[in-house]
């Protein structure tokens, strides 16, 4: 029997978004169909970027976000951005064209009250039947934790900031 999980990769250190897109290259060996949707990231040119456009077939990539969330002085813009984006990933999640949806950021929503956790929820709990859903971000609201059938949390050791080595390509783009 085939069940499509809610599938959670929250916590505070680095790995997260990269384990949804490792499950990605695992799935698209097997010929199934992604939808990948960012939430917050701005239109940096990333590797996945990239490689999503060789396997366009099989995988698509949207980015939604309006770039990194670091005070409430533009919340007016992240407000209508993610509201926005939000509603692009309601109509994907139901759809039913894809296997597995990879919704990117995704607990940043409802942290910064963008989206309630309700509506995120019901819109989960009625996704067709076999999809995979896989949200990332830290701070996983207690709801979308509940709701999930996996959750792993990746705990921050050390990070390379920390002795002042920037974001390399490769590794963090
Ligand atoms: P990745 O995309 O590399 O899997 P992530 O999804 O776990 O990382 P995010 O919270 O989305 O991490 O943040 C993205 C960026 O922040 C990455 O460039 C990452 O290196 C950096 N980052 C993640 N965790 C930490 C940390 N604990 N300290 C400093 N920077 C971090
Ligand atoms: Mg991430």
């Amino acid at each position: 029997m085939e069940k499509g999980l809610i599938i959670i990769y929250t916590g505070d250190g680095k790995g997260k978004t990269t384990a949804a897109l490792g499950q990605a290259f695992r799935a698209i060996g097997h010929g199934m169909k992604i939808c990948i949707i960012q939430f917050v990231k701005g239109k940096r040119q990333t590797g996945e970027i990239i490689t999503a456009e060789k396997f366009k077939k099989l995988l698509e990539f949207h980015i939604k976000g309006r770039g990194f969330i670091y005070n409430t002085e533009n919340m007016e813009k992240h407000l209508k951005a993610g509201k926005e984006a939000w509603e692009f990933a309601k109509k994907k999640i139901s759809s039913d064209k894809y296997d597995i949806i990879i919704l990117d950021e995704l607990t940043y929503l409802i942290k910064y009250d963008i989206v309630k956790e309700s509506e995120i929820l019901s819109a989960i709990k009625d996704k067709p039947e076999k999809l995979h859903i896989i949200i990332t971000g830290r701070d996983a609201s207690e709801g979308l934790i509940k709701s999930a059938d996996l959750v792993s949390e990746i705990k921050n050791i050390k990070h390379p900031i920390q002795k002042g080595i920037k974001a390399q390509k490769g590794i963090e783009f």
